[in-house]
Order: C-alpha cells, then sequence, then structure tokens
C-alpha cells in the first residue's frame, strides 16, 4: 500500500512538473543559461585540471591539512603563550598527568591510520582519466539545461504563477546557474555531513555498549583524558578503518561527490575531527563558532564523568539530542568540582585531577 501511494505521488508530481514545462515553454527557453557563470572554483587550466584529476594529490591533501593544523596546535601546546594557556579547556600538566598514552604513541598510530587510508583510497577512487572523463571534461551547459524544468516548477510552486514568473524572467537564467554551481553542492556538503554523523553516532555507541568492542578497540583512543589534536586520529586500526575510513567512504558515495568534492569534504573533516581534539575554546575557531559538536563538547565525552555521553560527532548534536544521551558543559560542571590549578600540581591535586576528570574553567 505504502508504495502505491508512493508512486501516485511521484506521478502526479511528474505530470505537475509536465504540466508546467509545457505551460511555460518560452519562459524555460529564457532561463537557460547559455554562458558557464563559472564560479572561481571552476578553471580550464591544464595545470589545475590535471591536479583536480590526480588521485595522489587528492588523497594526500586531508593528511597533509591534518598534519599541518596538529602541528600548530602542537606548537601552542608548547610554547605556552598566555592567550592560549588562559583558553585550555584543561590545564597544561594534566596532558602528561591523566593521558594513558605517550606523544610517540600517538604520532605512530596517526602514521598508521594515514597510510591505511591512502591505500583505502587509491583502491576505492576512479583512475584519473575516469574522473577526467565522468567528472572534469561534462558538459556543463547541457547539465544546467536538464535542470531548467525543475528550477521553473519549483519558483512557481513557491511563490504562484504571477510573482514566480516575474522572478524567473529578472532572475531565472542567473538562478539555475547559481543553483548548479552551489545550491545543489552546497547540499550535498551537508547531506554528506549529516551521513558522517549517523554512520559515526551509531558505530561509536555501539563501541561504547558492546564490552568486546570497547576493550579490544575504542578504549584505544580514550586512553586520552585530555585530547589534543594529534590524539584525535588515535585509535586502533580497526576503528579508524570502520569508524573513519568507512564512514567517509559511504558519506561521499551517498552524496554522489565527484573527487574534488570527496577531498574537500575529507578535508574538512581532517580540520574538524583535528579541532575538535585541540583542548583549547576559542570562540573565533570557525570550527567552534559554527558547530555547537565542538571541541568543549567532545571533551566532556574524554571524561570518565562523561564517556556514556556525547556520542554524537563530527559535525552536528542532532543524535545525541534526539537519542537523549548529551550532557552540556553545565552538568557536565555538576558532575565534578571546578578548581583552578597554579603552574605546579600539589599531589593531593594531581589526585583529584587523575580521579575526577577535573576540567578548568574557561572564560
Ligand atoms: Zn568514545
Ligand atoms: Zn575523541
Amino acid at each position: 500500500m505504502a508504495i502505491e501511494a508512493l508512486h501516485k505521488m511521484v506521478y502526479s508530481s511528474t505530470n505537475l512538473f509536465h504540466h508546467q514545462c509545457a505551460y511555460n515553454s518560452t519562459l524555460l527557453s529564457v532561463i537557460t543559461p547559455n554562458t558557464l557563470h563559472a564560479p572561481f572554483y571552476h578553471t580550464t587550466k591544464p595545470s589545475y585540471i590535471a591536479l583536480a584529476a590526480s588521485k595522489p594529490f587528492n588523497l594526500l591533501a586531508p593528511i597533509l591539512v591534518y598534519w599541518a593544523i596538529c602541528t600548530v596546535f602542537h606548537y601552542l601546546d608548547t610554547a605556552k603563550y598566555p592567550y592560549f594557556e588562559n583558553r585550555r579547556i584543561h590545564e597544561s600538566p594534566e596532558m602528561i598527568a591523566r593521558n594513558k598514552v605517550t606523544f610517540n604513541e600517538v604520532i605512530k598510530a596517526v602514521f598508521l591510520q594515514h597510510a591505511i587510508q591512502l591505500v583505502l583510497g587509491y583502491l576505492w577512487f576512479e583512475d584519473s582519466e575516469v574522473i577526467l572523463r565522468d567528472q572534469i571534461y561534462v558538459d556543463h551547459l547541457s547539465k544546467m539545461a536538464n535542470l531548467v524544468p525543475w528550477v521553473a516548477d519549483g519558483t512557481l510552486l513557491l511563490l504562484g504563477k504571477r510573482a514566480g514568473e516575474q522572478v524567473l524572467l529578472k532572475h531565472g537564467e542567473k538562478l539555475v546557474a547559481w543553483i548548479y554551481w552551489w545550491g545543489i553542492p552546497i547540499a550535498q556538503m551537508y547531506f554528506a555531513f549529516a551521513v558522517t554523523d549517523t554512520w559515526q553516532y551509531f558505530m561509536h555507541r555501539a563501541m561504547h555498549n558492546n564490552r568486546f568492542l570497547y576493550r579490544h578497540f575504542h578504549s584505544h583512543h580514550h586512553r586520552l583524558y585530555v585530547p589534543y589534536a594529534f590524539g584525535a586520529l588515535y585509535n586502533h586500526p580497526v576503528e579508524g578503518f570502520f569508524l573513519d575510513s568507512l564512514g567517509s567512504a559511504v558519506a561521499e558515495k551517498a552524496a554522489f561527490m565527484t573527487l574534488r568534492q570527496a577531498t574537500l569534504l575529507f578535508v574538512i573533516s581532517s580540520i574538524k575531527t583535528a579541532d575538535d581534539h585541540c583542548g583549547y575554546k576559542l570562540w573565533w575557531d570557525p570550527c567552534q563558532l559554527l558547530f555547537a559538536n565542538n571541541a568543549d563538547y567532545h571533551d566532556i565525552h574524554h571524561q570518565a564523568y562523561g564517556i556514556k555521553s556525547n556520542f554524537s560527532q563530527p559535525y552536528f548534536t542532532n543524535w545525541d539530542r534526539i537519542l537523549g544521551t548529551q550532557m552540556s558543559r553545565t552538568e557536565a560542571d555538576g558532575k565534578t568540582r571546578w578548581k583552578k590549578l597554579g603552574h605546579e600540581y600539589s599531589e593531593h591535586d594531581k589526585h583529584n585531577v587523575i580521579s575526577e576528570g577535573h576540567a578548568k574553567k574557561v572564560n
């Protein structure tokens, strides 16, 4: 029954579109772009095109970005500028006092994860010739022309016949071009974010609920009670494959992304996951300004009191909110006592820090 109803719905909407298309045939030809209206990211330069279709470049980009961002945060960790010290989520000495893994072990694990990622990516994506043929040397004008009836019908449905026609006559061509070059790619990116989040939430939660999975795989990541950027990819390789690599592959496939779009998605994911573990609360940081799921949010999950909360990562907090696993910083504050520490730990403080998962108050 449900399938029949769905079929009827699709059939009637198809009829509507056919009707509108026929009715507005003159309008359609007016708003069909006959120039590319290409944005800055579109290029016909052979050297850029070769780079855009090159698998090694696209696979290395997110890895290099990760190392660059983490190096900057590592520099800040060691340089100890007062501005950044005041914005730490935890006091600096806690990094050594509470973490159960050394920096060198973290670096080795990240290196291994990236090596696996490179091999998998190489097998996953098509070769450069196929990418050039299917994704780069494409007829953008005819692809835009295919969009025209949908844009026309959507505008008329939304604004009504009279206002819709006026808008289309005035801005229709540019609207079609904008939807083609910006609207659809942005929607694809947003959709890929949602798929990544969904994949990661349920896999991550399963890793906590299943003793075997937690003990053998996910507990590795939780050796970091005071996260720092490089530690974002400190995972057991099996977890790295299922949560990160496979999750990203599913997201880019589900969103029908080109290699370049997938690269952008992976670069954003690399930046976001490094930032989520950076250990600083920085209001101006785009990853923290734009996303409620940020360094402070994920830090709670790394503490003993929050380990069964804030499973959502890396973009939104939706799944935590829907399924009741969200813990705010205010709630987290209630679970531990706040205490501002000096530069040196006394034995008593050190003990409290370790046992209570103390977090510093950041202004
Ligand atoms: Zn976890
Ligand atoms: Zn983490």
